[in-house]
């Protein structure tokens, strides 16, 4: 590739960046900034209204004299159609390139059924959602799913967890419908991303996020980036085995793995085997709500093997805040407080120093957000901006 003059570095997808971080929001502004000539500056940005990236906006403040131009970011300029597959529920979304909600659908499905039930579900879902926007707004797609996904292939790797997805590469199946760029990440990662993104952006780049639901995961974001390991394996914390969890045999053929003793499934299971008849965790809920001793006991003893497993990844990680999802978090402040109070004990006290244990403030929505965050990092980046000029 010919070396190009310095003052030509600042690509369409970099003067983009400028303008949708806010760092320059004026054609005077880009050229000071990049350097670039004002022709160089024009053919950039008029390249950026053509595609419909950007917008004017003539409305600035009037005084006196005509207010140069300001050049927005244009969020409306299309639409990314985005899903976050659980093990039960799937929440399937349109949003628009700043990762706003446009349409949304919750859905329960069984993930089980596997990709040839799930994802035709999925996309007829995203037609509906679409409604009158044409298919030519559709930018990217993208996917959480429960599965861990192997990152740099894009194929789901999860041999002995959910037998129907292994090795299955989703992205060309979902491109023959919407022929756009396609990304796949774990469900926990994409959840995490999204509370990042949503509520600790700024305040806390080291954010480790667990989901305690029918599984247990982990999705780290390290430097304000998720960290996926050599091979997207990284956060899976639901194997990790725990002291005195009683031999309970895990789906992966170990025993004694946190996902076996202290998630939705294992608080069941327990309560079940003392005699209590509970099918949902929302029965669980009522017995705890009701002052149910063994219950507390139950949910005590699984807030103690998380605690453990947690505490030892916050030595590893040292994040400054843990955040705990998932419905059976979400159901229980004390399954909160007993991780708090395991972890402030049993972690080094540099790492708890400034440490917070919160619960996730964004619910169910997360994984909505963080898989549009996900895909808009991609599409939005100045590489593909400019190699899809
Ligand atoms: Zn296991």
């Amino acid at each position: 590739m010919p070396r190009r003059p310095a003052a030509a570095l600042a690509t369409s997808g970099e003067v983009l960046r400028l303008i949708r971080t806010g760092e320059a929001v004026t054609r005077a502004d880009i050229g000071r900034v990049t350097g670039l000539s004002r022709p160089a500056v024009s053919l950039r940005v008029t390249e950026l209204l053509d595609r419909r990236l950007i917008v004017e906006d003539n409305e600035g403040p009037s005084t006196g004299g005509r207010p140069p131009t300001r050049l927005v970011f244009n969020a409306a300029g299309g639409v990314v159609l985005v899903a976050s597959l659980g093990a039960s529920r799937a929440q399937i979304a349109v949003c628009d390139l700043a990762a706003g909600e446009l349409a949304r659908a919750d859905l329960a499905v069984d993930v089980e059924e596997g990709p040839d039930v799930v994802l035709p579900l999925v996309m007829r879902t995203w037609e509906e959602l679409l409604g009158d926007r044409p298919v030519s707004l559709v930018r990217a797609v993208g996917l959480g799913v429960p599965a861990t996904v192997e990152f740099a292939a894009r194929r789901t790797e999860s041999a002995r967890i959910m037998a129907s997805w292994t090795g299955v590469a989703i992205p060309p199946i979902i491109a023959a419908r919407f022929p756009v760029p396609v990304f796949l990440d774990n469900d926990v990662n994409v959840i995490a991303i999204g509370e990042h993104r949503a509520v600790y952006t700024g305040q806390a780049d080291d954010l480790l996020f667990i989901k305690v639901s029918t599984r247990i995961g982990a999705g780290v974001i390290a430097g304000g980036e998720i960290l996926r390991g050599a091979l997207g394996a990284a956060g899976e914390i639901g194997h990790i085995p725990v002291r005195d969890g009683g031999g309970v045999l895990c789906r992966c053929g170990n025993t004694d793995c946190l996902d076996s003793v202290a998630s939705a499934t294992a608080i069941l299971r327990g309560l079940r085997s003392r005699g209590y008849e509970v099918t949902t965790l929302a029965d669980v809920v009522a017995l705890v709500r009701g002052g149910d001793a063994e219950t507390m006991t139950v949910i005590r003893d699984a807030a103690r093997m998380l605690g453990e497993v947690v505490a030892g990844a916050v030595n590893i990680l040292n994040p400054a805040v843990v955040v705990l999802g998932g419905d059976v978090a979400e159901a229980f402040q004390p399954l909160v407080s007993g991780v708090r109070e395991v972890v402030y004990r049993r972690s080094t006290a540099l790492s708890t120093r400034n440490l917070r244990i919160e619960r996730s403030r964004l619910g169910p929505g997360a994984g909505i957000v963080g898989c549009a965050h996900m895909v808009l990092d991609h599409v939005l980046s100045p590489e593909a901006i400019d190699s899809s000029a």
